[in-house]
């Protein structure tokens, strides 16, 4: 997927100390390969490349303290700028306001109906009315009444009346009559964009005069999803965009495209089939995710602010000789906590967001650790082979934990020294490079 591919070029750059004009272009040209995978527009993905080389060259990015870095941040810098830069919201200052759905059939037009309903009603402030106008399909109008009781918003539907404009007029006429002051209109689509869909929706956007119209559009169908937008911004003018299906492994590239095409916002994403499944859409975070980097470059910052060189030197030089200790281990904790919050931090180490979706990271768990390393000699610290079962009695009793507790931590201690060792020659051995520099 994109994320790997960019992930791939970038790692070019990101290991490297050194960069060269050949190792840039070769970057870039591989960048332009993933995006182009991913699809993204042929034309876009060489206007962007052709960018973020103009400003390397403009920051003079070869001749800087940390080039792969800064071509890391201008690569996403340049995605954000991309897919529109700033979050926009969505309108519904009315009374009421009138929310119009438009896209294909499938694009989740009645599932997002329900989401921002969702959405809405649960800011207080808002008393959402849910309007059915897919006249086509009895199935249709079930749907929505089935959403709107699941999360407890009304629903105006006239079954067997087959005209879609004047239901909606009436839908927002009820909204009126009944306190509702947002009216969200749930729209037919069809496979494909053809004429008489065209016709229907736009009379009913000229019939209504919506506040927002938004374009629904299914994130996992590409290139088509563009020339889909395009059709329904030529008739209607939406004002933004709702990108559904970003759950799972779908590619981003629809957003990037979308919004250079038709230059309309995208405002929220379906993540899910449920109704909390809804996001507010923020580019810089979806640039992130794109590259699927985390926050490469301040998480780098933030090591180096506050690993001390010396330190991590020693610390490298004590590991190659077996001689990593819980002194050691209890500064390295320190050190980790110095830099703020566990779960920020391991956001922001490239592929652990995914991989650490599902744990729980506390931030007390430390307490525990650290508790029972106070709680040994020095000679414990440096030897830990020492603690026999009457040194664990005292220490648990010392530190108010359980002897279990200390025999745990003193296999995790264990097991990590014999990992760090392993890793030496290896990727550990850069890491704490990286961490050292
Ligand atoms: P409509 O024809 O445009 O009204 O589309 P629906 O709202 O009926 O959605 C079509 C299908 O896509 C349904 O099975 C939905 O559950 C599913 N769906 C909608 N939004 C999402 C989403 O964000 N993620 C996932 N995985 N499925 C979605
Ligand atoms: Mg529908």
């Amino acid at each position: 997927n994109l994320s790997d591919k960019l992930d791939k070029a970038l790692h070019i750059l990101k290991g490297h100390g050194q960069i060269t004009e050949v190792n840039v272009a070769e970057t870039l040209k591989e960048v332009r390969r993933a995006l182009i995978d991913a699809d993204v527009n042929y034309k876009i993905a060489k206007e962007f490349t052709a960018r973020v080389k103009e400003k390397a060259l403009g920051q003079n990015v070869l001749k800087s303290l940390k080039p792969g870095q800064l071509m890391v941040k201008l690569v996403k810098d340049e995605l954000t700028e991309l897919m529109g830069g700033e979050v926009v919201g969505i309108n519904v200052s009315g009374n009421p306001s009138v929310v119009l759905m438009s896209g294909l059939q499938g694009s989740g037009k009645t599932t997002f109906s329900g989401k921002l309903a969702n959405f809405l009603k649960n800011k207080k402030t808002k008393k959402p009315l849910l309007v059915a106008c897919d006249v086509y399909r009895p199935a249709a109008i079930d749907q929505l009444h089935i959403v709107g009781d699941q999360i407890g918003v009304e629903v105006f539907s006239d079954k067997g009346n087959t005209d879609p404009v004047a239901i909606a007029t009436a839908g927002v006429a009820h909204a009126k009559a009944n306190g509702c002051n947002v009216v969200i209109i749930d729209t037919a689509g069809r496979l494909a964009v053809d004429e008489v869909m065209m016709n229907e929706i736009a009379n009913i956007h000229k019939a209504i005069t919506p506040q927002e119209t938004l374009f629904v559009v299914d994130s996992m169908t590409g290139q088509d999803a563009v020339n889909t937008a395009k059709a329904f911004n030529d008739i209607l003018n939406f004002d933004g965009v709702i990108l559904t299906k970003l759950d799972g492994d779908t590619r981003g590239g629809a957003a990037i495209s979308i919004k250079s095409v038709v230059n309309k916002p995208i405002k929220f994403i379906g993540t899910g089939e449920k109704m909390e499944e809804i996001d507010v859409f923020y580019p810089s975070r979806m640039a992130d995710r794109i590259l699927g980097m985390g926050d490469v470059v301040s998480l780098v910052e933030r090591a180096q602010e506050q690993f001390d060189e010396e330190e991590a030197r020693k610390l490298q030089k004590k590991i190659a000789k077996n001689q990593f200790g819980f002194d050691d281990f209890l500064k390295q904790i320190q050190q980790v906590k110095k830099m703020g919050n566990m779960k920020d931090l391991i956001r922001m180490i490239p592929g652990a967001g995914k991989m650490m979706k599902d744990v729980d990271i506390d931030d007390d768990a430390f307490k525990h650790i650290e508790a029972i390393i106070h709680s040994m000699t020095l000679a414990e610290r440096s030897k830990p082979q020492i603690i026999n079962s009457s040194r664990k009695k005292r220490i648990g009793k010392g530190s108010g934990t359980s002897v279990q507790q200390v025999n745990q931590l003193l296999k995790q201690f264990d097991q990590m020294s014999k990992m760090m060792k392993m890793m030496q020659g290896g990727g550990g051995k850069r890491m704490m490079q990286m961490m050292g520099k």
